[in-house]
């Protein structure tokens, strides 16, 4: 039979054997449903996570649960297809996730962030309150943090909106829904004092979501894209896919390792 790594797949006896037989381990792939500019489906930050944790999945042998769609995105509300919900909502969700889960057996979680720094702070609030309240391992894997030994040999710039770097990644993952003749740049502008992106030293990690005037602006300027998408490669893609899975792998096996 063929490996199956998600959930919602296998019936309950199958999830427990896969339980016992990988310590207990999980991984949740948090994502979005928001504009991704012209040429990205609305769904890849979750289809983003999905790829990496099915993949990493399969290598390690342990399971992956449904994938969260929704994340905070008020300020991509301004194009339509965004989803946006309340960032308290989304502490309950993954807390209740969580719980349900280890009330069999399941006791290490990897919380496998597709919409980045936006959702960094719910998660460890999350994954805080289940380490504390239910005396589980809770882990956050993040693209962006997790690739910052990449060789990015394809001349990539910052982290920005479906700019290069996600656009190579969807190109490799699913080319059937990439659009890439229709993808708009919009260069970076650097600002002094104000990055987000993990390689950048300038990082500051002070995001707060853009305005719905400057959302307006982007939108005009380039169909919601903040970066440079005629970068992107599915070469490039396939790297960073494969760093990003080896890295969770790794993940993984580290979290099987520890015994309390
Ligand atoms: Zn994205």
């Amino acid at each position: 039979m063929e490996k199956q790594v998600w959930l919602q797949h296998l019936t309950w006896e199958e999830v427990k054997q896969k339980t016992t037989k990988s310590k207990g381990t999980i991984i949740l792939p948090i994502g979005s449903t928001e504009q991704h500019g012209y040429h990205l489906p609305v769904g890849t930050d979750t289809m983003v996570a999905n790829s990496i944790a099915e993949d990493a999945a399969l290598k390690a042998d342990i399971v992956v649960a449904p994938p969260l769609w929704f994340g905070w995105s008020p300020h991509h509300m301004v194009l339509p297809g965004t989803i946006t919900i309340r960032p308290e909502l989304l502490i309950e969700l993954v807390c209740d996730i969580i719980q349900s889960l280890n009330r069999h057996e399941f006791i290490r979680f990897i919380l496998l962030n597709g919409h980045r720094i936006v959702n960094v702070s719910w998660l460890q609030i999350a994954a805080e309150r289940a380490k504390r309240e239910l005396g589980v391992k809770a882990v956050i894997f993040d693209p962006a943090y997790m690739s910052k030994e990449f060789d990015n040999q394809f001349g990539w710039g910052e982290v920005g909106h479906a700019e290069e770097i996600e656009s190579s990644h969807m190109w490799h993952c699913y080319p059937e829904l990439v659009k890439m003749d229709r993808a708009q740049d919009n260069p970076a502008h650097h600002l002094r004092i104000y990055h987000v992106d993990p390689r950048h030293a300038g990082d500051t990690l002070n995001y707060v979501p853009s305005s719905p005037s400057e959302m307006e602006l982007l939108a005009k300027t380039s169909g919601g894209t903040a970066g440079e998408p005629s970068k992107a490669s599915q070469e490039g893609g396939r790297k960073y896919h494969e760093h990003l899975v080896q890295k969770m792998v790794e993940v993984i096996s580290f979290l099987q390792e520890e015994t309390n």
